[in-house]
């Protein structure tokens, strides 16, 4: 076994880190992360963590779920893995009729990738190919909302909203339209919920009128942006951008990466509000937050006009190598089985219950401007004048310096920001809910009001 020192030095040697500035890294001794253990992560040195960011956004069930771990084995003891072009295999078929019947109605046909990012890549693509292949090739416009993220991918940076990850790359993406962010503290129409009557997404009304006639579809994290910094869209909001895409034949794109499997409180966040979008992108819980597995899914409507003789070429000619991974498969079905057996949206409602009261008290701090929540995912938003809402300099980092004393506390969390993200594993027990709950309440005391 290498010591910490090794593994730091090869890391500091050789590892790119994504979305790090790698001239400060690491600045302090990073964290080795050897074991996970249920919603534990444990470091070389033995010391304990709590997983507050579901190691980014995925864990489900907890680390090392005994079940999850022998889904994995006794697949890998039959197929390791096997290409979907052309043949299949038992856990990728049956995985795609669990997600069907899960799913809200009508999207019973799935895409296999292995990360959000394509599964938002193949959407992007089979709403713009479905058009053209429809007799309507003139739909080429996409739509999306500003402070959207979804994934890294050049296509999905084109309907990315933040131009912090995103401006540099201008010159590479195609040209979007976009949807103010529905985001009621810092409503860009200057208006308050509800009397604005969702005036946010009443706007995409006005597009389509006059140009729904070239738009191929509107992408959408639905109920809650993530990575924007967790902003909860007000009530309707996905209702109604809905039915104005209905209205002019829009195709709605609803990307669950982030708030599908339970997240959000539900199974999938359009869920919340009954919708039924064209096109589905799953990933992150999709296989418990074990293996990499993503999914697309589809409605008969857009599967149909990808039918054709050979020679038509209507094809879909997207498909990468580990398409539908025999072991990812394994561990989704796993999940999926866990889900039910443990009645995890159950325990999820109690979850939210006891964050929703924790989170209470820590809205009333001094230099906590906003507390946003959806379910088990929560944004913490800090500014230096809480009345005015007037943001700390960025170089402070104020988020990451928020993170880096929950560390010092057990708890791994990251920042957006300055706004701290709370994601823990929809596993936690409650007793592991009020542990972070302290470990954060107690880290914001001391970096922002100099309390020990
Ligand atoms: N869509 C959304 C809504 C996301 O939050 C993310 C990742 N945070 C992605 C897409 C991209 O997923 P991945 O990092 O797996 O490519």
């Amino acid at each position: 076994m290498p010591t910490t020192q090794e593994i730091i030095g090869q890391d500091l040697a050789h590892l790119w880190h994504p979305f790090t500035q790698m001239k400060l890294w690491p600045g302090e001794p990073p964290l080795v992360i050897e074991r996970g253990e249920g919603n534990w992560l444990i470091d070389s040195q033995g010391r304990r963590y709590l997983d507050g960011c579901s190691s980014l956004w995925v864990t489900v069930h907890g680390h090392n779920h005994p079940r999850i771990n022998r889904a994995i084995a006794e697949q890998l003891a039959l197929l390791d893995h096997s290409t979907l072009l052309g043949l299949t295999h038992p856990g990728a078929a049956r995985l795609a009729a669990e997600l069907a019947r899960l799913v809200p109605v009508d999207l019973d046909k799935v895409f296999y990738s292995e990360c959000g990012s394509t599964a938002v890549e193949i959407a992007l693509k089979m709403a713009f190919q479905f058009w053209q292949q429809s007799g309507r090739p003139e739909k080429k416009r996409f739509l999306a909302l500003e402070g959207a993220y979804h994934g890294d991918t050049l296509g999905a940076v084109s309907v990315g909203g933040m131009p912090l990850f995103h401006q540099v790359y201008g010159p590479l993406l195609f040209d979007v339209d976009r949807l103010p962010q529905p985001h009621c503290r810092l409503c860009g129409l200057g208006l308050s919920h509800p009397s604005c009557d969702l005036a946010c997404a009443q706007a995409l009304e006005p597009i389509l009128r006059r140009h729904g006639a070239e738009v191929c579809a509107l992408i959408v994290e639905p109920k809650v942006q993530g990575a924007a910094g967790m902003i909860v869209q007000p009530p309707g909001y996905l209702t109604r951008l809905a039915q104005i895409c209905r209205r002019y034949d829009v195709l709605l794109i609803a990307d669950e990466v982030a708030t599908g499997f339970g997240r959000t409180g539900a199974m999938f966040a359009c869920d919340l509000e009954g919708v039924c979008p064209d096109l589905m992108c799953l990933g992150k819980g999709l296989t418990g937050g074990v293996l990499p597995l993503a999914a697309t899914l589809a409605g008969q409507r857009v599967y149909q006009a990808f039918l054709g003789e050979f020679e038509e070429f209507k094809t879909f000619f997207h498909g990468h190598t580990y398409t539908g991974n025999p072991l990812a498969c394994a561990a989704a079905l796993a999940s999926l089985e866990l889900f039910a057996e443990t009645r995890l949206l159950e325990h999820v409602a109690v979850l939210s219950g006891l964050l929703a009261r924790g989170l209470e008290r820590i809205a009333q701090m001094e230099h906590v401007v906003e507390v946003r929540r959806q379910g088990l995912m929560v944004g913490i938003e800090l500014a230096a004048d809480k009345d005015s809402g007037l943001a700390y300099e960025p170089g402070l980092r104020m988020g990451h310096q928020v993170i880096m004393a929950a560390r010092g506390r057990g708890v791994v969390i990251r920042p957006l920001g300055d706004t701290v993200v709370l994601m823990p594993p929809l596993a936690s027990t409650p007793e592991e809910m009020e542990h972070l709950l302290m470990a954060v309440e107690a880290s914001i005391a001391q970096v922002t009001e100099g309390r020990a």
